[in-house]
Parts: structure tokens; C-alpha cells; sequence
């Protein structure tokens, strides 16, 4: 049977599940164990204090609301934690909530509370009570320039980002169009942007909306008949921020009152800045009049990051974070998930949870274990460059001369090694095998698998070396 804090735990999770990635709730949640229900107070254990202090920092807001709805107003929930390097470790104390976080309301993809006593206001963005109109920009303070790594892959829409906020509105790159793939950092773009103008000019009505929560406003104006306070709250703004417009495809009412809004805006002078996962040639359903004035101003690419950006994102992210990894582990994630930066900051964050976890140090093995795990869903087939990588490190060979024409004898084997573990781990051809070893065909491709087979076969040392790798390389 079900004990009662089982029971009110496990409606906790539901909720949970519904609101966050699936992998954060294997990550974070699966751990938690419920262990007392007292006086509308939950107990749950938690691993580690690394455990307890993450989940106050990303998803105390979520949490209380889950536990606000579960056991009412009055409601609270404390951890145990697990103590580390403890022989005792099965005496676990007990740390209370803090009832107000820093954090409480940073995390901007869950919506605020809008209503403040009794008063009903008419923007959910309006703060009640000051003379001057004063309008939450809504903006996340950590998604700001200076945690924003340049590289190849964004230096047009940053460079056009930083421009767009020294001088809003008086650049021509109004509007501002920021479209890229799903989790390659148009939204923290955009928050970048929108801080740096409330850095730069204090004074300019700032507001970042998603384009969801944009239509949800404008469907309950329609409903409270408000639609003419909600039209003149963004008339208002000097820059507005729409994440995400390919969501406004197929609804045409909103997409008729956005075209008056952004027309007022546009003709005032105002900014407007918009991000998409699609260029506007590629967007359907989004009327030709609002298409149309997309192009007016930039529209500048987020194309996925190469390797040396995805190593500074990393570190980025750790320093922000406050953890350390050895240098190899964060190399090797950068190798091996190539698809997006999201994806890449969620094994970062897994694996530290999971070394947490298992009170293990977070070594190149677990790193690879986690990536088998929790990420199977991306592409996280061996890449050359990774082989390459590892073949370079350990005949300590610099991969430039790998990827250069040299034929030095020991660069030679080295790059016939190279290519034949490509051939026979990722799913490359021949062609762009040789393409990535120094620019060779691919029947020289063909003839190195041939010589790396034959000295196998003739050389002790030579087949040594290979099953050496081959136990680096792959990855189990
Ligand atoms: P999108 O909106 O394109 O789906 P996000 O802006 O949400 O992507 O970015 C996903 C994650 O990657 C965020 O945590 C963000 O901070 C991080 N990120 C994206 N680009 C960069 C970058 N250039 N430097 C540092 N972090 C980045
Ligand atoms: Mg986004």
C-alpha cells in the first residue's frame, strides 16, 4: 500500500513530469525519495547537498507551486540530504525551504502570478501601484552578452544584436530576425539584447514576450473585451521582443493585431526583435503582410557551433555554475554531441548530477557512460574529429600535422589509423573520411584500412596500439 506522502509525492512527480525535459526529470527527480508527510509538511531525501542546492536554484518555483496545489496554501516541503563521505551516511538531517529564494522568480519559461490582492489588472506585465508606467521586461539576467560565447556559428546575429542595442530603433536592422535550430541560443539572444538596452538606456520600456504568451494575452483581452488596453500596452513599449514567431502560423486574429502593433512600433521609431526556427521564406501559415515586413530589417542565421565554441560554451557554463571538470571529460562531451548547445548544457549538467549521485569523481569513463544513457536520442555516434583526436593524443601527434599532407612517416600511420577506425565507427564515407585526414580520396581511405588490416595481422606492437584505441575510442 501506498503511504500517504507516497501517494502526494508521486502527484508531486506528475506534475513535474509535465514541466520539465525528460531528461532533468530522470536526472533530478528519479532520485528523490518522499520519507515523512507531517503537519502538511513533505519530506523528501535528496542525494547529495549538490542535489539540494540545484533544485533550489532551477526549480524551487516549480516546486512550490507542485507543492502549493498538492498540499494547499499551507503547504511546505523539506529535504534530507544524504551526507557525503559520511559512514553514518544513513542518518541523514534535514534542511527547511527557505520560504523566499533569489531565485524564486528568475526562471521566465513559468508564468508569474498575476494577480496581486484583489485588484485585477489589465496587463499581467504591469506593475500595480507606481506612478510612472513601469513594465517588467521580463528579461533572465544570466542569459546576458557576457555569458554569450562568440563564435563562428553567431558572430553576424551578435554583432547585429550588440548593434540593435546601442541604438534601438535607429538602426536599419528593424526588425531584428533571429532564426536558428532548436536550442542554438536565439532566446538568449534576445534576453541579451533586451539587458544590454536596459543596461545602456534605463529609460526605454523593455519587454521579452513569447510568442505563446503574446496569443494567450490577446485571446483573454478578447474574452475580458480588453483587446484595446492590451493593443496600447505594446504600443507603448520602445523595444519589444517576440521569441519563437513561427508559432504564431495559423492564427490569423493574432497575426492581425501583431501587424498593427508592429506597424505603430515600427513607424514611432521603436524596436522590435523577433527570433524563429525558420527563415520567413520557410514560415507557412504566417500571412504574407507580416512576412514581408520581416525582411525590412536583418535577418541573421544561429547556424550549430564548432568545436572549439562548444569547449568555451562548457566552460562558460561550468564557471557559471561553479563546478570543475578534468579537462578531457569536457572535451570529450564537446566531441561527441555536436547537435545543439541545449542538448550539449544538459550532459554537462547530467553527468555532474550523476557522479553526484553515485558519489563517484566525474571521470572520462562515467562521461561516456552517461552520454550512452541519458542521451541516446542524439546523434552521438563517434565523430571523426573525436577519433582523431584521440588518435593524436596518444602516438602525442599534433592533429594539425594528422590533417595536414605530410607524409612523415609516423603522421602517416597515424592518419592511416585514423581512417580506418572512421571507417569502421562512423557511418562516413570513404570520400569524406579523406576529406577530414588531409584531404585524401577515398581510395587512399581504402588502401589505409587495407594496411592497418595487414599489420594487424603481421605486428604484435601494431596490434597492440589498435586494441589500445579501439578501447579509447568507442564508447561503453
Ligand atoms: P533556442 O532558443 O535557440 O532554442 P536557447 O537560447 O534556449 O536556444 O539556448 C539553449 C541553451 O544554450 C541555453 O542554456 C543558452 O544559455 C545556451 N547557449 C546558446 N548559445 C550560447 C552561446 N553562444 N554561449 C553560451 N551559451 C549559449
Ligand atoms: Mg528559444
Amino acid at each position: 500500500m501506498q503511504k500517504p506522502h507516497e501517494k502526494i509525492w508521486n502527484s508531486c512527480l506528475a506534475i513535474i513530469k509535465d514541466n520539465v525535459s525528460l531528461q532533468s526529470y530522470k536526472t533530478w527527480f528519479d532520485p528523490i525519495r518522499s520519507i515523512k508527510l507531517k503537519d502538511s509538511v513533505l519530506t523528501i531525501q535528496v542525494p547529495s547537498q549538490f542535489f539540494y542546492e540545484w533544485l533550489e536554484e532551477h526549480y524551487i518555483t516549480l516546486l512550490k507551486k507542485t507543492i502549493k496545489k498538492e498540499l494547499g496554501n499551507d503547504g511546505k516541503l523539506e529535504y534530507s540530504i544524504i551526507m557525503e563521505n559520511n559512514m553514518n551516511s544513513s542518518k541523514p538531517y534535514t534542511v527547511k525551504i527557505p520560504s523566499t529564494h533569489r531565485n524564486a522568480l528568475r526562471n521566465p519559461s513559468i508564468p508569474m502570478p498575476v494577480d496581486i490582492g484583489n485588484k485585477t489588472i489589465k496587463n499581467p506585465f504591469i506593475i500595480p501601484g507606481l506612478k510612472k508606467i513601469n513594465v517588467d521586461s521580463q528579461l533572465n539576467p544570466s542569459y546576458s552578452f557576457e555569458n554569450y560565447i562568440e563564435g563562428d556559428c553567431n558572430r553576424l546575429a551578435r554583432s547585429a544584436g550588440f548593434a540593435v542595442a546601442n541604438k534601438p530603433g535607429g538602426t536599419a536592422f528593424n526588425p531584428l530576425l533571429i532564426y536558428g535550430g532548436v536550442g542554438l541560443g536565439k532566446t538568449h539572444l534576445a534576453h541579451s539584447i533586451g539587458i544590454e538596452i536596459k543596461n545602456t538606456h534605463p529609460s526605454k520600456i523593455v519587454l521579452y514576450v513569447s510568442s505563446e504568451k503574446f496569443a494567450t494575452q490577446y485571446i483573454d483581452s478578447v474574452r475580458n473585451n480588453t483587446t484595446n488596453d492590451f493593443k496600447h500596452f505594446y504600443q507603448m513599449l520602445d523595444v519589444l521582443i517576440i521569441d519563437d514567431v513561427q508559432f504564431f502560423a495559423g492564427k490569423e486574429k493574432t497575426q492581425d493585431i501583431f501587424f498593427h502593433i508592429f506597424n505603430h512600433l515600427h513607424q514611432t521609431g521603436k524596436q522590435i526583435i523577433l527570433t524563429s526556427d525558420k527563415p520567413p521564406v520557410e514560415m507557412q501559415g504566417v500571412e504574407q503582410r507580416l512576412l514581408s515586413r520581416f525582411k525590412w530589417g536583418l535577418s541573421a542565421d544561429l547556424q550549430v557551433p564548432d568545436l572549439e565554441t562548444r569547449i568555451a560554451i562548457l566552460q562558460k557554463k561550468m564557471y557559471s555554475e561553479g563546478i570543475e571538470l578534468p579537462k578531457d571529460v569536457t572535451e570529450y562531451l564537446a566531441y561527441s554531441i555536436t547537435t545543439n548547445i541545449r542538448e550539449l548544457e544538459g550532459a554537462l549538467i547530467s553527468l555532474i548530477a550523476q557522479a553526484s549521485l553515485n558519489k563517484k569523481a566525474v571521470t572520462i569513463e562515467l562521461a561516456k557512460q552517461m552520454i550512452d544513457k541519458f542521451v541516446k536520442n542524439t546523434a552521438r555516434e563517434v565523430s571523426i574529429d573525436y577519433i582523431q583526436k584521440v588518435v593524436c593524443d596518444y602516438f602525442d601527434l599534433p592533429i594539425e600535422l594528422l590533417k595536414s599532407k605530410t607524409r612523415k612517416r609516423e603522421v602517416v600511420q597515424a592518419r592511416q589509423i585514423a581512417m580506418y577506425f572512421a571507417k569502421q565507427m562512423t557511418k562516413s564515407s570513404l570520400a569524406n573520411i579523406g576529406a577530414h585526414c588531409g584531404g585524401k580520396d577515398h581510395a587512399t581511405v581504402l588502401h589505409a584500412c587495407k594496411t592497418v588490416n595487414n599489420l594487424m595481422d603481421t605486428d604484435k606492437r601494431f596490434k597492440s596500439y589498435i586494441t589500445d584505441l579501439e578501447k579509447k575510442i568507442s564508447i561503453q
